[in-house]
């Protein structure tokens, strides 16, 4: 059996080991192993990186918004009424977007076995030279 994409899978918020078992066991909270293949997930550590991308990324899509509302001329209530709309979308992107980065940043970890460099790494290279 074949690997599936660890970012088809991600985006599935599925296992990126078997493509068949969840990744969370609540919004943001990953099981322990994969409930069907059983692959440990506490190798992988996505840190801060699915915040950054999403947060990075909305930002790009809704600052435009943010600039030309006020440029506008309409009644300030409406105004009003669109960066609280605006607000709201930027919210619901954010949450709807950071499992899914955060499975396709976790599945593309564990497939490519990422691990943290240690000090001993950089200390080789540098008496190697
Ligand atoms: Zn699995």
């Amino acid at each position: 059996m074949s690997k599936p994409s660890p970012i088809l899978s991600g985006l599935q918020l599925k296992c990126g080991n078997c493509g068949e078992g969840k990744l969370f066991k609540s919004y943001l909270k990953l099981n322990d192993a994969c409930p069907v293949c059983g692959r440990k997930m506490d190798s992988g550590d996505t840190a801060d990186g699915p915040a950054f991308f999403v947060g990075f990324g909305v930002l790009i899509l809704t600052a435009p918004f943010i600039f030309i509302v006020p440029m506008i001329s309409m009644p300030v209530w409406i105004k009003i009424i669109t960066f609280a709309v605006l607000c709201g979308v930027v919210i619901g992107l954010i949450l709807l977007l950071l499992p899914i980065a955060k499975a396709i940043l976790l599945n593309l970890q564990l497939h490519h076995d990422a691990t943290e460099v240690k000090a001993t790494d950089v200390d080789g290279d540098a008496n190697a030279s």
